[in-house]
């Protein structure tokens, strides 16, 4: 067997297209979505992410505004900034990139931004909105695996999901996104000690671990939706993901694959938060 993939370059475009003519429409009876970016020092792959993001906002009509700040800014002026931006009625969402330097408490600058404008859905109220079945802002990158799952028509009720990964920022909200769709969810993390066993019962494995091509085929069960959230670099230097996609897919009913499957699905689930975000500002102060 040879697992259909999931592009999530293709997907992401027809969203990215989508996004585009409600921003347009939004532009003329409000104006343009507009994000705003905190990158605080010189990491290499933050400066990749953050050029990808602006670049996608580009793409799709929404402005954006780039606040670089140098590593050794300290706390109190970061979180300043963030003030700033969430009492600016130009900006919708704002996002900081993490990883921050170790002097300034990433919890701390997640919770200054306004929950009405964390469009990275980290917040506590929005992991709680998300948690208790409220409406929020959906962490992206789980948010654009649900897009992905929602892709091959398959009804996740009573499926077995395996999330490989406990992270705030995917596999803890993975799991509730999961749950929500009535699957029965199974977390797995680095202390758990039958994972090949858990995999092979799962009809949904989500690989979020961080370790090139951590997933082997003895741990997928035939047919199941393989989904490879992890970014690495290979023993070749080339990007690859936690799964070994050229074993696995001979086993798996559907995979995705890196780069081009979960990353720019990320990247187009923030400018679909937000797009909410500045279309709850125009029903707010508009009315409609
Ligand atoms: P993390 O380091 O915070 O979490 C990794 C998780 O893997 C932990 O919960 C840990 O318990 C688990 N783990 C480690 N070793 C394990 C093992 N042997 N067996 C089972 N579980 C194990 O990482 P993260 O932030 O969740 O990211 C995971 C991966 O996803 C990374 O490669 C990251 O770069 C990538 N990522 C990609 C995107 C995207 O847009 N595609 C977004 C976020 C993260």
């Amino acid at each position: 067997m040879t697992a259909k993939i999931i592009s999530g370059k293709e997907l992401s475009q027809a969203i990215k297209a989508d996004i585009n003519k409600k921003v347009n429409l939004l532009a003329k009876k409000f104006r343009a979505p507009c994000l705003a970016v905190i990158l605080v020092g010189e990491d290499l792959a933050s400066q990749v992410y953050v050029r990808n993001k602006v670049k996608a906002c580009e793409g799709c009509g929404i402005t954006s505004i780039l606040e670089k700040l140098p590593e050794e800014t300290p706390e109190e002026i970061l979180l300043e900034k963030i003030e700033q931006f969430n009492n600016d009625d130009s900006i919708d969402g704002i996002l900081v990139q993490l990883p921050l330097p170790k002097h300034i408490s990433e919890s701390k600058v997640i919770e200054q931004i306004s929950v009405k404008k964390d469009v990275d859905g980290f917040s506590l109220e929005n992991v709680g909105a998300l948690c208790t079945g409220m409406p929020g802002f959906k962490a992206c990158t789980p948010y654009g695996v649900m897009k992905m799952l929602e892709s091959t028509a398959i009804n996740l009720t009573g499926k077995h999901a395996l999330i490989i990964g406990r992270s705030n920022i995917v596999g803890k909200p993975m799991a509730l996104m999961l749950l929500e769709k009535n699957a029965t969810v199974t977390i797995a993390h680095s202390k758990t000690v039958n994972l090949a066993e858990l995999g092979r019962d799962a009809d949904i494995l989500v690989a979020a671990v961080g370790k090139a091509n951590f997933v082997k085929k003895d741990m997928v069960k035939p047919g199941a939706i393989v989904i490879d959230v992890g970014i690495n670099r290979g023993t070749d230097g080339k990007l690859c993901g936690d799964v070994d996609f050229e074993e696995v897919k001979e086993v798996a009913g559907y995979i995705t694959p890196v780069p081009g499957g979960v990353g720019p699905m990320t990247i187009t689930m923030l400018l679909q938060n937000t797009l909410e975000a500045a279309e709850l500002k125009s029903i707010k102060e508009q009315g409609n």
